[in-house]
C-alpha cells in the first residue's frame, strides 16, 4: 500500500463508544512527517467534555466487560493478533511515516507490539486465586483477583503501537474497559489499532481512543473522575511525577513506566564483537529514543581503545535518511526541540573535555535528522551522563575495575534498564546483583520481550508490563474470610 493510500485510509475521528466521531468544537490537530515537515494528516482534537464522553463509555461497558467469559476475551485477543500481523506492513509504513524510524524498526515494532495481544491472550483464561485455611483452623480463606475498572492510558511517541498493546493487551484480558490518550505527535497508529479492535469484534465503549492537542483540560478531569480506578501512563517522569501528585488526592492505582538512563557496561572478559553488535542494538534502536535505550557505555580500560575504534566505524557506517527509504537505518529524530537538546548536549560534553570519535552534528535541511555520534573520555558528571539523550549519541567513559563499573552505573536517579557484556558467571550474577535497575541485559543489546516483566525502579517508576506481572496491574485481589 502506498503513503498516499494509507493516510487516505486512517482514521481521524475521536474513538467513542464504538463510533467515529468529530471533536465537539469540530477542532483538530495536525500529524507531522518528522522526516520532511510536511503535515501527513489532521485528527480530531477531544474537548475535555468528549474526554468525558470517552469515560462514560467505559463506564458503561464496564460490568459487561467484567463479566464477558474469559475464553471470549482471549479469542478476541488472539483474532486482534491475527489481524495485526496479517497488517504488518500497513502499521509499519504508518508508524514510519508519523514517528520517522526506519520501515525495518517498524515491521519489528509490529511483531513487538503484536506480541503483547498473543501473550495476553493465552493469560486471560489463567487469571485465578487461592484457598487457604487461616493458622488457627477456623476460617477458610478464597483470594480472588477482579477486573480493577475503567483505566485511563497515556502513551509516548516513540512507540505508537507497542506502548499501547502493553497496556490493552492485559486490560482487555483482565476484564477491563479503558479510555486511550495517545501521544499527540503520532496519534494515527492507535487511531488504526482501534478501527482494528473494531473488527475484530471488541464490543463498543470496552477501547475509547482520544487524541487531543489540550492534553492537561483533557487529562486532569479524567484523572480526577471518581468513576476512574486506574491510570497507567508511559512517559517523561516530569510528567509522571506531575499525573502521580493528580492522582493522589483520589489515591487512584497509578502504574508508571518513565525515563531511563541505561548503562552500558563492558567488561575486559567480553566477546567485544557481542559487545559492539550489543551497543548498536541498544543505542541505535529508534535512533536513540527509547527509555531502555543504552545512554552510557562504560567500558573496563583495557579494551576502551579498541570498543571505541570498531563502535564508531559501525556508528559511521549507519545510513541516515526518511524511513521510507531503502537502506536506511537512521531515521530523524521526532522534532526540533528534541534535536536542540541532543545538539546542546553534545556541545556540552564537548566544552567539558569529550573527544568527537565520529558524528557530533545535526544535518541540515528538511526534517530533524542528527549523525550517529560516538563521544570518547566523556567526564561522569557531563550533563549528557546525567539525563536521557534521547537520539543517537553514545557517549564513552573507562573505568579501572568491577567496584568502579559499579558505582558509576548506579549512579544515577534512574533505574530502568541495564547492560553488562562480560564471560565471567560469577561477575554476572555479582553484577546483576548489585544494578539498581528494573531490568539488566546479559550480553544482549535488547530487554523487551513479551514474556518479561518490563518496568524500573528508583525515578524510572514501578509497575511491570508484560510476562505474568504484566495482567497484575489490571486486576485487584479480594479475600473473602469463611467461618466455618
Ligand atoms: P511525555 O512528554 O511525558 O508525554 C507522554 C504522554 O503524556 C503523551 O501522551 C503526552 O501528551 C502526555 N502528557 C503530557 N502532559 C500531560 C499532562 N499534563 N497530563 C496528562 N498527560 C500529559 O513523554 P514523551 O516525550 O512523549 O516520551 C518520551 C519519554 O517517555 C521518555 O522520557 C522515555 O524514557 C519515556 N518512555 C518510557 C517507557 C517505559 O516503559 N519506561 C517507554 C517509552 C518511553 P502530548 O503528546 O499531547 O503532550
Amino acid at each position: 500500500m502506498s503513503e498516499h493510500e494509507i493516510l487516505a485510509r486512517v482514521p481521524t475521528g475521536l474513538f467513542i463508544g464504538g463510533g467515529w466521531r468529530a471533536a465537539e468544537d469540530a477542532a483538530s490537530l495536525d500529524v507531522e512527517d518528522p522526516a520532511t515537515g510536511a503535515v501527513l494528516a489532521s485528527v480530531a482534537s477531544a474537548t475535555p467534555g468528549d474526554g468525558r464522553r470517552a469515560l462514560d463509555a467505559a463506564v458503561a461497558a464496564q460490568a459487561g466487560w467484567a463479566a464477558t467469559a474469559p475464553r471470549a476475551r482471549a479469542e478476541l485477543l488472539r483474532t486482534a493478533f491475527e489481524l495485526l500481523t496479517a497488517r504488518t506492513e500497513e502499521f509499519a509504513l504508518l508508524m514510519t511515516l508519523e514517528m520517522g524510524k526506519p520501515l525495518a524498526q517498524a515491521r519489528g515494532e509490529v511483531a513487538y507490539g503484536a506480541e503483547f495481544l498473543r501473550w495476553f491472550s493465552e493469560e486471560a483464561v489463567r487469571v485465578d486465586g487461592r484457598w487457604a485455611t487461616s493458622p488457627d483452623g477456623a476460617t477458610r480463606l478464597l483470594t480472588m483477583r477482579q477486573p480493577v475498572g475503567p483505566v485511563l492510558m497515556i502513551t509516548p511517541w516513540n512507540f505508537p503501537l507497542a506502548m499501547g498493546t502493553r497496556k490493552i493487551g492485559p486490560a482487555v484480558a483482565a476484564g477491563c474497559t479503558m479510555v486511550v490518550k495517545p501521544a499527540s505527535q503520532t496519534p494515527l497508529t492507535m487511531l488504526a489499532l482501534a478501527g482494528l479492535f473494531a473488527e475484530a469484534g471488541l464490543p463498543p465503549g470496552v477501547l475509547n481512543v482520544v487524541p487531543t492537542a489540550r492534553t492537561a483540560a483533557v487529562m486532569a478531569p479524567l484523572v480526577g473522575d471518581p468513576r476512574l480506578r486506574k491510570l497507567t501512563f508511559t512517559g517523561s517522569t516530569p510528567i509522571g511525577k506531575h499525573l502521580v501528585r493528580q492522582s493522589a488526592d483520589r489515591l487512584l492505582r497509578v502504574s508508571m513506566e518513565l525515563g531511563g538512563n541505561a548503562p552500558f557496561v563492558v567488561f575486559a572478559d567480553a566477546d567485544l564483537d557481542a559487545a559492539v553488535e550489543g551497543a548498536m542494538l541498544a543505542k541505535m534502536r529508534n535512533m536513540g529514543e527509547a527509555c531502555t535505550a543504552a545512554n552510557r557505555f562504560l567500558v573496563q580500560e583495557p579494551v576502551a581503545e579498541e570498543f571505541v575504534a570498531r563502535f564508531a566505524a559501525r556508528m559511521a557506517a549507519e545510513r541516515v535518511g526518511r524511513g521510507t527509504q531503502d537502506g536506511v537505518t537512521v531515521g530523524p529524530l521526532i522534532d526540533a526541540t528534541q534535536r536542540g537538546k541532543v545538539a546542546q548536549l553534545v556541545a556540552d560534553a564537548v566544552a567539558g573535555g569529550a573527544e568527537v570519535v565520529t558524528g557530533g552534528s545535526a544535518l541540515g535541511g528538511a526534517g530533524y535528522f542528527y549523525e550517529p555520534t560516538v563521544l570518547a573520555g566523556v567526564r561522569p558528571d557531563a550533563a549528557l551522563m546525567r539525563e536521557e539523550i534521547f537520539g543517537p549519541v553514545a557517549p564513552v567513559t573507562a573505568f579501572a575495575d568491577e567496584e568502579e563499573a559499579l558505582r558509576l552505573a548506579n549512579d544515577t536517579e534512574y533505574g530502568l534498564a541495564a547492560y553488562i557484556f562480560t564471560r565471567d558467571l560469577a561477575r554476572t550474577v555479582r553484577v546483576s546483583e548489585a544494578l539498581e535497575f528494573g531490568m539488566v541485559g546479559v550480553n544482549q543489546g535488547i530487554v523487551s520481550n513479551p514474556a518479561a516483566p518490563f518496568g524500573g525502579v528508583k525515578q524510572s517508576g514501578f509497575g511491570r508490563e508484560g510476562g505474568p506481572e504484566g495482567i497484575d496491574e489490571y486486576l485487584s485481589v479480594k479475600y473473602v474470610g469463611i467461618a466455618l
